[in-house]
Parts: structure tokens; sequence; C-alpha cells
């Protein structure tokens, strides 16, 4: 007997209809003797619907009320998936984050799970019933509701799974796996059968949007067997994410990435010496911006230099503020910004013992006549920054140069 933690996203439970389908699909497992544990998104747009209400009332709300608020979403789910388990003859139960006690750190908005009491989980299972988790919720020591962050219900679902030592975590969602790339860019991207941990985190914090990052660090940590697949379709088999040990032909490059994000920021001609990096980038810092990407210059012969850097562009405006009046401080002779720019990245396990793929692609974005702006590597991944209207060209023309399309 296998226990098994699966996860539904918001499009899979959707309307009544798809939670029965949802439900199905549930008692078909169970009915082969294994053990379920489900986790659960809120009904899809709804945690957007109660976003905008909340706007409606304040303008920046209440971090804390907003827990509380949000998490309603997926107490909603939880109860009508239960529903449409008994009323097909499976016995579930339902609990909320606190209930099972999902204990959080008190960050409201953007939680991380500390520890998972697995006592109730295992009572329920034991008397024979489908458990079911409110995804995306928690609760911390002074018993605030706290949320994991957008697409949280991901990390729930790998949390339980790594606390409850499942044999397998399961990730039920719109699509029927993890891409080579973007299949809305790339028609020929291909399904991977499996990818390592490492590789998937940095196809998820490279722009990938189908799983949480988070869900994604923690599963490498407790070595989760995490599988992607569809809910939509019959006995999928999706994407495996697991150790790098258990991938038997290991592809030079797995997948490519992209980001349209970014955003790019220069001062163009501050005085080359020590403290330049720092003073520049500590106002940012300071304003909570997280930047990524960043290049100076070699100097020119009168001892200036140009310094950029990437930002999230949600954080463009304000970035490029700050850079205005850092640009004044430091005597330099001009801020430039661009927030026309994307990011696309190689990503593959096999570059470790593989040189020249950085040479290759750069070889290949060339011929196309791609300008690189920025590049940055790190042992597994080389990204680039691009003009944004590169984007399609660029990522197709790499992933028919590095045979991505073929098994
Ligand atoms: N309902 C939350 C969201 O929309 C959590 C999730 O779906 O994973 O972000
Ligand atoms: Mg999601």
């Amino acid at each position: 007997m296998a226990l098994i933690v699966q996860k539904y996203g918001g499009t899979s439970v959707g309307s009544v209809e798809r939670i029965q389908a949802v439900a199905k699909k549930i008692k078909a497992f169970s009915e082969k003797g294994d053990q379920l544990v489900v986790s659960v998104s809120a009904m899809s747009g709804e945690t957007n619907r109660l976003t905008e209400i909340a706007q409606e009332i304040q303008d920046v709300p209440s971090l804390r009320e907003m827990d509380v608020l949000l998490t309603t979403g997926e107490q909603v789910t939880i109860s009508l998936l239960s529903m449409a388990l008994q009323q097909l003859g499976c016995d579930a139960i339902s609990y909320t984050g606190s209930q099972v006690r999902i204990t959080t750190d008190s960050a409201h908005g953007k939680a991380r799970i500390k520890s998972i009491d697995d006592h109730r989980i295992h009572a329920s299972l034991g008397a024979g019933k489908v458990v079911v988790v409110a995804g995306f919720q928690g609760v911390d020591e002074e018993g605030h509701i706290t949320t994991l962050g957008r697409g949280g219900s991901d990390t729930t679902a790998v949390a339980l799974a790594a606390a409850l030592k499942a044999d397998e975590c399961q990730i039920y969602t719109d699509v029927d796996g993890v891409y080579t790339t973007d299949p809305r860019i790339e028609p020929n991207a291909r399904k991977m059968n499996t990818v390592s941990y490492e590789e998937m985190l940095e196809m998820a914090s490279l722009g990938s949007k189908v799983l949480q990052i988070r869900s994604v660090e923690f599963a490498s940590k407790y070595k989760v067997p995490l599988r992607v697949l569809s809910s939509l379709i019959d006995n999928p088999t999706g994407t495996l994410i697991t150790s790098e040990e258990n991938i038997m032909e290991k592809a030079i490059i797995s997948g490519i990435a992209h980001n349209k994000d970014e955003a790019k920021l220069s001062l163009i001609g501050v005085p080359d010496k020590p403290g330049i990096a720092f003073k520049i980038l500590k106002p940012i810092s300071e304003a909570n911006i997280e930047v990524d990407m960043i290049v100076q210059s070699v100097s020119a012969r009168e001892g200036l230099t140009n310094f950029a850097f990437t930002v999230h562009r949600n954080d463009f405006s304000k970035a490029e503020e700050i850079l205005q009046k850092v640009c004044k401080g430091l005597d330099a002779k001009a801020v430039q910004s661009d927030d026309n720019v994307v990011k696309v990245s190689l990503v593959g396990i096999g570059m470790r013992s593989h040189a020249g793929i950085a040479t290759q692609m750069f070889e290949i974005l060339h011929e196309e006549n791609v300008n690189i702006q920025m590049i940055s590597t790190s042992e597994i991944k080389i990204s680039v920054v691009i003009d944004a209207k590169y984007l399609e060209l660029a990522v197709r023309s790499l992933h028919a140069a590095f045979e991505l399309d073929k098994e």
C-alpha cells in the first residue's frame, strides 16, 4: 500500500463538474488500496476575486486580514471536494491548515512552513478516509492564519509529502508535465519524462510557472519524488522531478526558460573607484528591490565605467527613481533604462561536464543577429538578456539548434 499526496490546482476544481471529476479520480486511486492525502487550491480566479474586493475597501489591505480573507478560497474547495467524495461513497474528511496544524512563521502573505503535525492526518487515514487538506495556508505560533504566497498550494502538497514520508507527491494541473520550453512559443517543445530538482529549480526561478519555486526547494531538500501531471486526461504519466542520481540519460541541455518580467537599468559614466557597486546597489536593496543580473564594464580611458543591472518589472519605476538620485550623488553621466528586455536561459546538468555550450549558444544568437546585452552563468545554466522583440526567435532557434525537440 502506497501513501500518495496529490494536489489539484484551481482549474481542476474550478466548477462543480470539475470537482466531481476530481472526486472520481481520487476514488479510483483509493479503490486500488492506496492511502491518499489531497491538497487543493481555491477555484480558479477566486484568489484574484477576493484580492480585488479587498482593494476596493483598503488601498493597501492589512496583510493579516488578507490572509484571513484569502484562505477562505481553499476552505470552500476542501469541503466541496469532501462532499463530492462522500457522495460517491468514498469516505473523506477535510482540514484547514490550522486544523492539521501546519505551523508557519508569521510573515503574512509569504509565510514559510516550519512544521506539520501529522497526528490528525494519520488518524483519519487509519480510519480509512481520504484526507483533504487546504493548500496555501498555515497558522503561526500565536494562532494567526497565514498564507504561503501565490501558488502556495504546491508547497503545501510537497511539505505534506515530506512530513508524511509519502511515496510520491503528484501535482495535478492543466498542463501534462514540464516541457523543454514554453509550447506557446515553440510548438515543437517536448514533454520531459524526468528532470532533476536542480534543473527544475533553475527553470522555476527563470520564469517557468509550472510549480511554485518553494515547492521545488522543499522537494529537493527532503528528496520528495514530485510528479507534475494533467488532471484533464486519463492515465497521465507527466514529468517526474527527482534526484540527479535517478536520471539515467542526462541531457546536456534540458530546457530553455524565459522571463518577460525583467527590466534593465544602467548608470553611464560612473567614476571607477572602490565602493561604486556598493553605493549604487545599497539604496536599491534598502528599497527592498531584488537585483538579478549585474554587469560592470571595464574602465574606459577617463577612469569612467558603466554599471548595469536588472530588476523585476514591477520594481522598474521605483528603481529608476532611486538611480536618478544615485546618479547625481556619484556625479555619473546618465541613467539609461529599458523595460523592453527579456531573459532567455539554457538549463541543463550536463553542462557541468561539457565545455563550449556558452560559445555554441552565442553563435546561434549571432547567426540570428540577436544582440546580447547581458550574460550570466552558473554551473547548470547560461542566461542572456536580449531585446524583447527577439524572444520568440531566440527561443525557437536555440530549441532547434540544441535538438530539444528530439528524444
Ligand atoms: N489560491 C492560491 C493562489 O491562487 C494558492 C494556489 O492556488 O496555489 O495563488
Ligand atoms: Mg498553481
